[in-house]
Formats: C-alpha cells, sequence, structure tokens
C-alpha cells in the first residue's frame, strides 16, 4: 500500500529541525506568534477564538457571492440539511461571534486580534496555500477615523516589531456604499469597448465583477486602465472628508503610504478605508497583508444596527517569505537546561524520577528512554544542546549521588540527590 501523505497546498509543521525552511519548523512559528502575541498584548486587543467551520451562509453573504473566494475557492460541503465551509477568513465569523454574544453591548469599542488556519481551494504555489495562517486585529463598534489610523499603525508595528521595513503600504477609499453602483457603471462602460483587449478572466469580471478588474497584474490591462474612471470621483462629500481625516491621521503617525486609486479590496463588505502591505522581495504573491473598513459586514450577517469596524488580515506563510528575504535568523530547537545519563537499570529507574522532579521544579530537563549506550546518551545531550548534563553511574547511586557536567565551561563535579534541584535553580 502507498503511504498516505499531505495534500497539496498543506503542510506539517514539525519540532527539531535545524537549518532549512523555517516554515516548517515549530520553533519559528512558536516565535512568530509570540512576537505578534507581544505586539497585540501592547495594543490592548483582546485575542478571539473562533471555530474552524463555519455555515456557508456567513461567508457568502459577508464576503459576496460574486467574489473568487465564494465563487470557486471554498472548502464547503453539506451534511443534513446544513452547508458548512472551512473558514477562508476570519473577519466574519470574528463579526458573527461579536453580534452572537452581545459583545458590543456594555457599550464602548472592541478592540479584537486573532490567529488561526483558513481554507481556500487556490492553486498551490509560492505563498499560495490550501490551508494558510492568518493573523488580524479588528477594531469593532466605531466610525471614528482614528481607529482606521490606529489599525493600520498596528499593522505597521508588527512588521517593525520582525525587523521587516521594506515594505509598501498602499491606501485608497472605496467610499461609501452608494458611490460603488455608479462607479462600477462607470467602469463598466468605459471597459467594454476595449472588451478584446482584456484577457479570459477580465472578460468575465466584466459582466460579474468589474470592480476586480482593477486588480489586474498584466502590464496591457494596467495601460488600459489608466485612462479608466477613479472610484474617488464617485464618491460624496462626507467620504472625501473622512478620508482626509484617516489620511491626516496616518501623517500624524508618520506612516508612509502611497494612495493607489485603483486599490479595491476581493471582499465586498470593504466600504471606505482600504490598505495593503506589499513587499518586493516575496515573488508573484507579494501582499502581506490587506484590509479595510467594513461598516456593512454586521447587517449583511443579521444584525439589527449598523456596527461600523475596520480591520486587517495578515498571511504568516507571506510573513515566513519576507523574513527569509531579509535571511532573518529564526529559533531551532530550545536547549536543555539539563540531560540525564543513566549507566544501568538502576540508575534508568533513578533518572525517570530525578528528570521528572526537575521539570516539577521548572527546568526544562530530558532523557533518554532507548536503553542506548552512555556515549550514545551523551552524544544525545550534545544534540539537545543541552546546558548541563547529571551522569547517574551505578557507583554514585549508592552514595546517593550524580555528577554533574557543565557542558559550556565542561567542568565536572559531585552533588548529591537532595541537593541537586536546589543547585538548579540557584537556591
Ligand atoms: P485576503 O483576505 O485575501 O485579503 O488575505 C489577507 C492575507 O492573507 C493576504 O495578504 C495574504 O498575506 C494571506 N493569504 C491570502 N490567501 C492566501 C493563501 N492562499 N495562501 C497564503 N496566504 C494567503
Amino acid at each position: 500500500m502507498r503511504t498516505i501523505k499531505t495534500i497539496e497546498g498543506t503542510y506539517d509543521v514539525l519540532p527539531g529541525r535545524e537549518g532549512g525552511n523555517p516554515m516548517l519548523r515549530v520553533e519559528a512559528w512558536q516565535r512568530i506568534e509570540e512576537v505578534i502575541r507581544g505586539v497585540m498584548r501592547r495594543f490592548a486587543f483582546e485575542e478571539i477564538r473562533t471555530p474552524v467551520l463555519e455555515k456557508t451562509e456567513l461567508i457568502t453573504r459577508s464576503i459576496g457571492a460574486l467574489t473568487d473566494i465564494v465563487h470557486k475557492e471554498m472548502f464547503s460541503f453539506r451534511r443534513g440539511k446544513t452547508d458548512y465551509v472551512l473558514r477562508p477568513e476570519l473577519t466574519a465569523p470574528v463579526m458573527r461571534a461579536y453580534l452572537q454574544h452581545h459583545m458590543g453591548s456594555r457599550g464602548g469599542v472592541r478592540r479584537l486580534f486573532y490567529m488561526g488556519a483558513c481554507f481556500r481551494a487556490e492553486r498551490p504555489q509560492k505563498g499560495r496555500f490550501r490551508q494558510f495562517h492568518q493573523f488580524g486585529a479588528e477594531i469593532i463598534g466605531t466610525d471614528d477615523a482614528r481607529a482606521d489610523a490606529e489599525i493600520i499603525g498596528l499593522l505597521a508595528a508588527v512588521y517593525d516589531a520582525f525587523g521587516i521595513d521594506d515594505v509598501s503600504l498602499r491606501v485608497n477609499t472605496l467610499g461609501d456604499p452608494g458611490a460603488r453602483p455608479r462607479y462600477v457603471e462607470a467602469l463598466r462602460r468605459y471597459l467594454e469597448p476595449l472588451e478584446s483587449e482584456l484577457s479570459d478572466t477580465s472578460k468575465e469580471r466584466l459582466r460579474s465583477n468589474p470592480l476586480r478588474i482593477l486588480d489586474t497584474k498584466s502590464v496591457r490591462e494596467k495601460e488600459l486602465l489608466a485612462g479608466a474612471p477613479r472610484l474617488i470621483d464617485f464618491v460624496g462629500q462626507r467620504s472625501i472628508e473622512f478620508w482626509s481625516r484617516v489620511k491626516g491621521y496616518l501623517d500624524d503617525l508618520e506612516i508612509t503610504y502611497t494612495e493607489d486609486p485603483f486599490l479595491v479590496r476581493g471582499l465586498d463588505y470593504y466600504t471606505h478605508t482600504a490598505f495593503e502591505l506589499e513587499s518586493p522581495h516575496i515573488g508573484a504573491q507579494s501582499a502581506l497583508a490587506g484590509g479595510g473598513r467594513y461598516d456593512l459586514l454586521a447587517r449583511e450577517i443579521g444584525g439589527k444596527s449598523d456596527v461600523p469596524s475596520v480591520g486587517f488580515a495578515a498571511g504568516i506563510e507571506r510573513l515566513f517569505l519576507a523574513l527569509e528575504a531579509q535571511e532573518a535568523i529564526l529559533p531551532g530547537t530550545q536547549p536543555l537546561d539539563v540531560f540525564l545519563v543513566a549507566q544501568g537499570q538502576e540508575a534508568m529507574r533513578r533518572v525517570l524520577r530525578l528528570g521528572m522532579d526537575l521539570r516539577v521544579a521548572g527546568l526544562r530537563a530530558s532523557f533518554d528512554l532507548d536503553g542506548r549506550s552512555m556515549k550514545a546518551q551523551m552524544r544525545a545531550a550534545h544534540r539537545a544542546r543541552a546546558r548541563h548534563v547529571i551522569i547517574v553511574g551505578e557507583e554514585e547511586l549508592d552514595r546517593g549521588c550524580v555528577q554533574v557536567k557543565d557542558m559550556e565551561t565542561g567542568d565536572q563535579f559531585g552533588l548529591s540527590f537532595d541537593s541537586l534541584a536546589a543547585y538548579f535553580l540557584g537556591v
């Protein structure tokens, strides 16, 4: 029988792998998660965890039936009378949870963050997976333009914490919901005479969702779009004022950005502020993160009133690529405080007890379970980069003591069982 392997577009993350691709190393993930959590803690964002499985309806109603995600990228299935989906993103699930648990009922704005797996049936390639991981943040319950600047400032702070500074932030306003249909019509009228020059995908989008054509990577289509109508010219005065406030606050925070009139996000629920963070060093899938304001989302998924909100979502695999591009060193296996080496049956028994005691006392300790020779056990201690080795030999056992070797200095000395924990804990 053939052995069973991971599904294409997914991967295992393993412990104890030195070198190689850090994305496949659990210690690197732990460090990345730690840094992200650290920034979120400083910004006083609270963590929220929602199920991986949601009702398909949540996604179709929020992201929009005409988007690529809903159209062709959902892992969904039916069981009984319910349609389920493996979440392709987390903003809609977070808003669902906010509404379901009346998280806004005590008044005040909620600052939330999340980290977790998302699923999209895309064609796998560099930086693009079928199971990938996002972290993101949402400020829920305010239409204050300062929140838009805060969320962008938080995004910038995360990449800063990783020392990634060669990024570009593009921003745009999608305006009020009223502006969009009129703009889409104008865009369609502009592009229709040029249809023969468009790619098949864009031709299809011209009918289904012309805004998505603005996302094109094709140089020829970009040229064609140069003279296209701009969304900003269709946006009402109040939206323009809101947008100037956002930009003013970004300037206050000294955040560098470029305005891109053609930046539209692939999800339907965005209004007003939209932004994307890109890295020039990570290949074709250059988007590190994206986000914007989504004042309409709450109502679209059944909320009784508007819940103005703004947030971002960032790809962790893309963050790995950006770190790799600047040759950042991510941690490998964590060293041990102590490796216990046993010589003989009785010592093996004693090592189990001593090892457990040291762990309970707060030390990172390990020992051999293969019954290997002393030499092989010493090699294992080296591999594990143990700071100390405790050798329990037959002779020492009789005297109730052990040999301790400091692996950094090479010093070796005897200690009694009773004084071990105290020695290692420095008391
Ligand atoms: P989106 O919700 O499409 O704006 O995605 C937000 C971020 O998630 C993107 O900027 C990427 O960094 C990341 N991302 C989206 N789709 C994938 C994927 N299939 N594989 C890896 N990362 C992804």
